[in-house]
């Protein structure tokens, strides 16, 4: 057999089959075009739901198709522009120091036309933040 150099990667030394050079390159195009794919489609979802930061923030629980809004008044916002189905469920949170309180999470699901499924999440709070029970996004939950 004939051990081969790459025209493009000389210093990937002699192979047999593939150029080792060359696969990285490939890997790194894919890797690349990956991640622009991933960050148009996390700007469309985004400004669809009507934030206006494009930027995803993983350490709030987000992804290109999940996002968190600030309260259920931008919940709110995003069931105005997008419709889908509202459910919501009681969970505890922890503070730093350790105390847990309880809060009603509340979940959009929409279909947002050319990406499909997304998720807009936030807290509510409904003792306090009274208002939300007359929000069309809190009238709408589902059984
Ligand atoms: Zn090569």
């Amino acid at each position: 057999m004939r051990l081969q150099t790459c025209r493009r990667h000389p210093s990937a030394g002699r192979f047999l089959v593939t150029c080792s050079g060359c696969t990285q390159e490939l890997y790194d195009i894919e890797q690349a075009n990956r991640a622009r794919a991933e960050a148009e489609r996390a700007a469309k979802v985004r400004a669809a739901l009507g934030l206006r930061d494009a930027k995803v923030r993983p350490e709030m629980g987000e992804t290109a198709t999940r996002v968190s809004r600030w309260s259920v008044r931008e919940l709110d916002d995003s069931f105005a522009r997008v419709g889908g189905t509202v459910t919501a469920q009681q969970v505890q949170r922890t503070l730093p120091h350790g105390e847990t309180y309880t809060v009603v999470e509340v979940t959009l699901v929409a279909n947002v036309s050319g990406v499909g499924r997304v998720e807009a999440f936030t807290d509510w709070d409904p003792a306090d933040e009274t208002h939300g029970f007359a929000l069309p996004v809190i009238r709408a939950l589902a059984a």
